[in-house]
Order: C-alpha cells, then structure tokens, then sequence
C-alpha cells in the first residue's frame, strides 16, 4: 500500500493507475465504521485510496478542529489491512489556495439540522470532496449512512453539477449496545458512555413503535425526546429521504435524526425506515 502526503504525488499515482478506482474520504481515527466503508470499497473497485484529513474548513471556528484524534500510523495499519491500495494525507496547506472559488451547498439542504447549528460545515465539506475527488478521479465515492444530511448533500452535487463519480451509501456500523461508531466517541468519558446511549435507544425505540403501527411523526418525538432526557437536545427530526419535515411516518422514505450533546461531546446518530 502506498503512503502519498502531497498533491504532486497524488496526482502521479493516479496517472500510473488501470482499472477502476474507489475513493474513501474521512477524517482519520479510524474505526470500523471506516473499515466497513474501505471493504466496501475494496471489493469493488480494483484500486482504493482512502483519504485522511482533518479539513479545516468543515469546522466552525470554536469547533474541535485542533484537538480532533489524529493516529496516523495506526490508520495505515488499518488501511492497509482492509486492502487499500493508498492511503493519501494532505497538509492543509497543500490542498488550499488564497484564491479559490467559492463553493455553496444549497441552503434547502444545508442550512437545516447539521447546517442550522454548524453554518458553512457543508460547504466546507463539497469544498474538499470536490478537490479529493479530482484529484483522485475516483468512479465510485463511499459514504457512511451515519452523516445522512452529508450523503444527501453530496449526491445533490454529483447530480447537478455532473460529476462523473457514483455514489455508494454504505449502513451504520455500531457497538454491541447500540452507540454508533465515531471518532468523536473518544471524546467519551466513561461517565458519559451511559447517556451516550440514549441516542441509538432513542431510535431504537421510535423504529419499535413505527412496527408496532405508529404513524405519527409528533407522538416518536416525543417519546424519543423522553428517552434523550436529560441529554442537551440539538434536534430530533422525521424527514422523507429529501430532508422534508414530514408529520406522517412513510414507511421505506423516512429518515429519523438525532443530535445531542454529552458532555461535552456532539454526538449524531439515525435510522432509515
Ligand atoms: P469521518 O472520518 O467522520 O469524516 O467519516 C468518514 C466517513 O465514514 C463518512 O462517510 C462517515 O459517514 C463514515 N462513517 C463514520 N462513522 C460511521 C459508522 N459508524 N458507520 C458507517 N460509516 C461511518
């Protein structure tokens, strides 16, 4: 597996290439959540490069960019178990200009949830995935479920601008009981992990009432805002697959959404219905 830590190098790497290519792009601190997606990956797609970098201009300026869990010799390991074929970590400096045109997610999708509380996240995110996958001119692009409103978002750009890459949604991966893997979960002090919980079991629970025949986006809300108590509470939201608030469950289009903190820790989970 090759090691690339620049734009130059990349680029080389790429010209030399055969046969497909599958780009996996993360923050690094990798986990099996990530691991899932570079398996994915792997088996179908003849080369992968999993991408490793902490974007700056995702985080907002009192966000957790500088203490964000950077393991970059263990993430090697772990891309180079799971078959990557590179893994390419960019300094920032690299992958940025003074000058560079402005790029907006649109605000329908990206000013809500994630985008309410964190405004230009999303355009900071389209912003480097537009140069990740140039550079790399990936076919295929993998997407963990768990940043639902990101995946949304991304595809509503491949779509409109014409970008000649798919886009593959790959599930949730989650603890034993229940806590969807991020890196954020370091974060996590043991005190914490309990309510931490709260979160999947929130969804858990508005997944068993809409088997046991519950429609009614109002009264999961509620029930899972019970269940989130006494965690700080961002948002809980029924969505169809657009990001439309909706008041009746549709079952196979709804998206049910968390955010809270823990501590001091934001944590995001969902489930697809
Ligand atoms: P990140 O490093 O947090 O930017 O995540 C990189 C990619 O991994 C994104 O597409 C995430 O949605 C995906 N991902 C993160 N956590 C999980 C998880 N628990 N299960 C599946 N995919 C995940």
């Amino acid at each position: 597996m090759k090691v690339i830590k620049s734009v130059d190098e990349l680029r080389e790497y790429v010209a030399g290439l055969n046969g497909s290519i599958g780009l996996v792009p993360t923050m690094g601190a990798l986990h099996e959540g990530h691991m899932s997606l570079i398996k994915r990956a792997v088996s179908e797609s003849k080369n992968v490069i999993v991408s490793i970098f902490v974007n700056p201009t995702q985080f907002l300026p009192d966000e957790d960019l500088h203490k964000y869990p950077r393991k970059e010799e263990a993430d090697i390991k772990i891309c180079e178990l799971c078959g990557a074929s590179a893994v390419f970590m960019p300094s920032a400096d690299d992958m940025y200009f003074e000058n560079e045109p402005c790029v907006i997610a649109p605000p329908k999708f990206a000013s809500i949830l994630e985008g309410k509380t964190r405004p230009g996240h999303f355009d900071g995110v389209l912003r480097v995935l537009t140069k990740l996958f140039n550079l790399t001119k990936a076919n295929r692009a993998y997407f963990g479920k768990k940043d639902a409103q990101q995946l949304l978002i991304v595809k509503n750009m491949v779509k409109t601008m014409f970008l000649n890459i798919e886009i593959i949604a790959c599930e949730i991966i989650r603890e034993s009981d229940g806590l969807a893997l991020s890196s954020r979960n370091a974060y996590l002090k043991e005190i914490d992990k309990c309510n931490a919980l709260r979160l999947s079991r929130s969804l858990f629970n508005a997944s068993n009432m809409i088997k046991n025949g519950e429609t009614d986006a109002a009264k999961i809300k509620e029930s899972m805002l019970n269940t989130l108590e006494p965690l700080e509470v961002d948002y809980v939201a029924i969505v169809d697959r657009e990001f439309n608030e909706i008041s009746n469950i549709k079952l196979t289009d709804t998206i049910i959404l968390v955010a809270a903190k823990v501590g001091n820790t934001r944590l995001i989970d969902n489930i697809w219905i």
